[in-house]
């Protein structure tokens, strides 16, 4: 049995309460996660006792900022099973994924060289390879999903041909909260000559991650979903990969002897991270790892599986409720939902008035919505901090919700 109650001791966030003098229900943690007390503190301590650059002052505080920069990576890099100097850090995810697109991108893609993406992933990993495609032109191709959700085999199968030279997919969709076979895609990839890029924003927060069985050359992850700050994310790449890549950016930092003419770069990390990096909140980050490595992992998956499962079972008895997604063995985190006739943003609205916190739209998945054949929908999503007495919260408000908009409800509800 989880101590959930301990767990939410630690986020001072979660103590404050809504207009009903209740305790906010956070049900949006797929959007970014809450801080407990050790990373804000990992911060204050950053700017209060050794704000100072790093890896260039030979000052005390200068050198306990870079032992602590580079201590987070390391925090990172056990967390992930990886070494050190395959973890760059960057702002987010979305810039994790750029930096493959510029990279190893324009150096690897030709004209007639084919690129693969599902329908169900968020925008972050579905413009930049357009953009790529546009930039290189190389051709894009598309996998589409099962009708319960799940990445359709056939064609994912169909769309590698020996002209594929990167596949990229989510680890866990943020809308239908699909878990995707990572290593079997990975053996699939690599069989027809490809990379393959994983989206992990939405697994990092609830796996403890293993990059070298999973079997794919990249990883990005957002810091801030996994209980990190804002501005911390992760890029981890397969060291031979890394090393063969031009930079990211250019600037200070990632050179080793620079000249009028031309410079040349020091190793990877380094190499991809030019300039002051985000200091406070990678070590923030390192903090998040912590938190994440104090909590008993087994306990907090059966826990997210029990809230996931309490919500879609209860939303799916509430007449007119569409639930999105594969069945609980294939899922994880988020919770999609659609209510006849009524618009997610009253949805989110109603439920907000309740102290509930979800949210509506495309989700940054526009393809995915357009495939599922509705414009938007409403979305909860959990971490190891909610309780069942959230999901109760949700599913009232739910019920208030279809009372209040009852009467202009048409059609089969
Ligand atoms: N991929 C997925 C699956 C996501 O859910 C998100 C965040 N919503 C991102 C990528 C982008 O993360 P960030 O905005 O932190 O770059």
């Amino acid at each position: 049995m989880l101590d959930v109650q301990a767990i939410r001791a630690q986020f001072p966030l979660l103590q404050r309460r809504g207009a009903d003098g209740r305790p906010l229900a956070y049900l949006d943690s797929a959007a970014t996660a809450q801080k407990p007390q050790r990373v804000l503190d990992a911060l204050q301590d950053f700017y209060t006792r050794y704000n100072a650059n790093v890896h260039r002052g030979i000052y005390a505080i200068a050198e306990e900022a870079t032992a602590a920069y580079e201590g987070a990576r390391e925090k990172v890099a056990r967390w992930i099973g990886a070494d050190a100097g395959e973890v760059i850090f960057t702002r987010n995810c979305t810039e994790a994924i750029n930096l493959v697109r510029f990279s190893w991108g324009r150096a690897n893609l030709r004209p007639g060289d084919e690129l693969v993406f599902s329908v169900m992933e968020h925008h972050s990993n579905l413009v930049p390879w357009q953009l790529l495609a546009e930039e290189t032109g190389a051709r894009l191709r598309f996998v589409d999903i099962t009708d319960d959700g799940r990445l359709d085999w056939e064609s994912l199968d169909a769309a590698l041909t020996d002209r594929t030279k990167l596949v990229a997919v989510a680890h866990v969709s943020n809308v239908l909260g699909t878990v995707n076979p990572i290593a079997d895609i990975a053996d699939l990839a690599h069989s027809r000559g490809a990379v393959l890029v994983v989206d992990g924003a939405q697994a990092a927060p609830h796996l403890h991650l293993d990059v070298r069985a999973l079997g794919c050359d990249f990883y990005a992850f957002s810091g801030h979903k996994m209980f990190g700050p804002t501005g911390s994310g992760v890029l981890w790449g397969r060291r031979d990969l890394l090393d063969a890549m031009p930079p990211f950016h250019g600037g200070g930092e990632m050179i080793r002897e620079v000249t009028l003419e031309r410079s040349t770069f020091k190793d990877p990390p380094a190499k991809f991270e030019a300039g002051t990096p985000n200091i406070a909140q990678a070590i923030g980050l390192g903090a998040a790892v912590d938190f994440m490595a104090s909590l008993p992992l087994d306990a907090v998956h059966a826990h997210e599986r029990e809230l996931v499962g309490a919500c879609i079972d209860g939303l799916r008895a509430e007449p007119g409720v569409t639930v999105y997604g594969p069945d609980l063995d294939h899922r994880s985190g988020a919770v999609a939902f659609s209510m006849a006739g009524i618009h997610p943003h009253d949805v989110a609205q109603v439920l907000d008035a309740d102290g509930v916190c979800v949210r509506a739209g495309h989700h940054c998945a526009q393809p995915l919505h357009q495939r599922l054949g509705v414009e938007a929908t409403a979305r909860a999503s959990f971490a190891c901090y909610n309780t069942q007495e959230e999901v109760g919260r949700l599913l009232a408000g739910v019920r208030k919700v279809r009372e209040f908009f009852g009467d202009v409800v048409a059609g089969p509800v």
